[in-house]
């Protein structure tokens, strides 16, 4: 009879890269170990950590100091930590928290099974080495109604924006080979897949130093090609290398859908210097007429950092000018927070708390007046849904996304979850829609077919 798996428990903090390689972390460790939703109950616990942003990082340490008192209860919990802070600290972790066994970087977490089994026999283990080997992994297996997934194609940065850690902590730029990606998906689809998003920290790079020469346009076009794929979706990318052709592709493929993140961080031409991104105000704009001519109905999100070192008034007016011009449907915003390594961190002429505060708060009014705006055009209108879930308020109520990612609730059998219909909006709210669903025209898609 086959040994019960143990149990492990992931807490992930940060973006959706740290989600896909939790999943990751349980892919590798699959062997030995099942999920588990319950802490209490784990005999591995793992923290897969974010340093973007000072506050992510503190949340980490300050859980980990909690997690004293699971220890003291169980002491053959083994405890590891991961990700970017595990990989900016290393060594000073381990020492600063004695009852944690592991530290991994983002390299590391391909040598779990090795790494957890060290621990299991009793050693504590640092390993932040960002020349390890990221092998290709045996082909994943998903869980039975599994109809999202994300699929990371590269890995690191080369691009040294002078306020990100991400070089650092990640390491450089390395494309995965497109064969792998490919049948990665194709398996997907084939187990009932339906949406895919492509995972990279700058995915317009995709491809460079691969024996083989593809484009990330290229990619998409392989992708789109491929039988049962609904939804096409990546993130995240670099505005400076945003290609004509992949902003033709969004008028030209099926399957990937009418939303795009592209993050401009401020709309000043001094800041975005200062940043080192490589673009203008002007050409940010340009860029969001060409997708806009492209696919006229092509929803735009946006990443902005509010109190960049020596950022005045009068740059800060430019960034919601660029707000209001480019029309965001939606936005991730942030004060500024010095992190280490960058050089960002050592400018002199840092802006105020207070300062970064006030205007973190203009902004975002903004933004939730451009998203109310945004929503309100789409009432009356019908679209294709693909229904994710239930919404927050009520499991009376269905929750889905439409393809230019706009959330949507509205009444319909459970069933539906997992598969996509027709909604026509009927209202429109600051953070979300609702909507009435078209009966009679769902083209239902049965989830969790076998392959
Ligand atoms: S492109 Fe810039 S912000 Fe994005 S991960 Fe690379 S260094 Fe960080």
């Amino acid at each position: 009879m086959a040994r019960p798996k143990k149990k492990l428990y992931i807490r992930t903090f940060g973006c959706q890269m740290n989600v896909a390689d939790s999943e990751l972390m349980a892919q590798v460790l699959g062997e030995e170990y099942e999920l588990t939703a319950h802490a209490e109950e784990a005999d591995l616990y793992l923290i897969n950590t974010c340093a973007i942003r000072r506050k992510a990082e503190e949340k980490v340490k300050s859980l980990l100091g909690s997690l004293k008192f699971l220890k003291q209860q169980r002491p053959q919990l083994l405890l590891g930590v991961g990700g970017c802070v595990a990989q900016q600290e290393g060594e000073r972790l381990l020492a600063a928290a004695p009852h944690l066994n592991l530290v991994f970087g983002t390299k590391g977490i391909y040598h779990l099974p090795e790494l957890v089994g060290r621990i299991a026999r009793g050693e504590r283990v640092v390993d932040v080495g960002l020349n390890r080997d990221c092998p290709e992994l045996p082909r994943r297996a998903w869980l039975p109604g599994t109809f999202q997934t994300m699929v990371t194609i590269m890995r690191g940065c080369d691009n040294f924006c002078t306020f990100c850690v991400v070089p650092y902590v990640r390491g450089r730029e390395a494309s995965r080979e497109p064969d792998a990606i490919i049948a990665e998906v194709a398996d997907f689809l084939a187990a009932g897949g339906q949406e895919v998003t492509l995972l990279g920290q700058n995915v317009n790079s995709y491809g460079r130093g691969l024996a083989e020469t593809i484009t990330f346009t290229q990619l998409l076009r392989r992708l789109n090609g491929l039988p049962g794929l609904s939804r096409l979706r990546f993130a995240t990318s670099h505005p400076r290398d945003l290609s004509p052709e992949l902003i033709d592709a969004f008028g030209e493929l099926d399957a990937l859908c009418e939303h795009l993140h592209l993050p401009v961080q401020s709309g000043t031409d001094r800041i975005l210097k200062r940043m080192n991104r490589g673009y203008t105000h002007e050409h940010y704009l340009e860029k969001v007429a060409a997708l806009r001519r492209a696919c006229p109905g092509i929803a735009l999100s946006t990443d902005l950092i509010v109190g960049f070192p020596g950022e005045s008034e009068a740059d800060f007016v430019q960034t919601l000018d660029l707000m209001r011009a480019a029309g965001f449907d939606q936005s991730f915003s942030f004060k500024y927070s010095p992190r280490p390594q960058t050089r960002a961190a050592t400018y002199p002429d840092q802006v105020a708390e207070e300062v970064k505060a006030e205007r973190l708060a203009r902004l975002q009014a903004l933004q939730d007046e451009l998203t109310l705006k945004s929503h309100a055009r789409l009432v009356g209108q019908e679209h294709e849904v693909l229904v994710e879930g239930f919404s927050k308020r009520s499991i009376e109520e269905l929750c889905g996304r439409l393809r230019t990612n706009q959330v949507v609730n509205f009444s319909g059998p459970r069933e539906l979850v997992g598969s996509l219909t027709r909604v026509v909006i009927t209202e429109a709210h600051p953070h979300s829609l609702k909507g009435r669903r078209v009966q009679g025209l769902d083209h239902l898609v049965s989830v969790g077919r076998s392959a």
